[in-house]
């Protein structure tokens, strides 16, 4: 793969476009569509398919795993409703994408891949162009207990059922988005954490994910 780390006049505009796109496609929050339209989604590919990097589609990134697709981003990024500061996990680094713009909006961001080949090209790119979540490598589908208790838990990976264990890493008043369903599609579903033990779930569109692998997973 050859990486370039160059921002020129053809991919900016190309964002521009995009930003565009998503906000026709119903994407309101402009913290959201400021952070697509800041982000070069372009460093995640190799050159050869920078003409690739700025269409609404997920694409391939190696080891069968792929960049979600901008509108899916934006989507759960919304649904997050970022503070700035906010403590974040997210579950299913991949190359990073995701993760730039959960940091764009000011998350204190908390991030675990479990393929190791994806986990050490991403911690190399995204300090390189400016980027610093904490990494981790290994199975996110047990969250992150050492660093729980967490204000918002994104899973970027279709999980067969909910994981309890994500459930009890949120603060009171904390919430998860996870895409959950079969492996050929799934509901994006929220969760508020309202009292110890009582939470509240809300299933809104259907989208399809690689699947979240794992002890709590498929
Ligand atoms: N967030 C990425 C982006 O910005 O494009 C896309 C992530 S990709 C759709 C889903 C990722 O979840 C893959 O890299 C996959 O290896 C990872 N994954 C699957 N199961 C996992 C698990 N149990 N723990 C951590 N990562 C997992």
């Amino acid at each position: 793969m050859a990486y370039k780390f160059v921002d020129n006049y053809r991919e900016k505009g190309a964002r521009k476009q995009l930003v565009k796109h998503l906000e026709k496609r119903g994407i309101e929050d402009k913290n959201v569509l400021r952070a697509i339209g800041k982000v070069p989604r372009h460093f995640f590919f190799d050159e050869t398919f920078w003409n690739q990097a700025y269409r609404d589609i997920a694409f391939p990134i190696g080891d069968g795993q792929t960049i979600s697709q901008p509108y899916t981003v934006a989507y759960q990024s919304e649904l997050l409703h970022v503070k700035r500061g906010d403590k974040i996990l997210e579950i299913g680094t991949g190359c990073g994408y995701q993760s730039c713009i959960l940091l764009e909006l000011g998350a204190d961001l908390y991030t675990i891949e479990r393929q190791e080949n994806l986990y050490n090209r991403t911690i190399q790119v995204l300090p390189y162009i400016g980027y610093k979540p904490h990494f981790f490598l290994g199975d996110g589908s047990k969250g992150i207990s050492e660093h729980a208790p967490y204000d918002k838990i994104i899973v970027t990976a279709g999980a067969p059922f909910v994981p309890d264990v994500m459930l009890k890493q949120l603060k009171l008043g904390g919430l998860l988005v996870i895409p959950v369903g079969d492996e050929n599609s799934q509901k994006m579903v929220t969760i508020l954490r309202v009292g110890e033990n009582n939470f509240e779930r809300i299933e809104l569109d259907t989208f399809r994910f690689v699947p979240l692998v794992g002890d709590k997973a498929w």
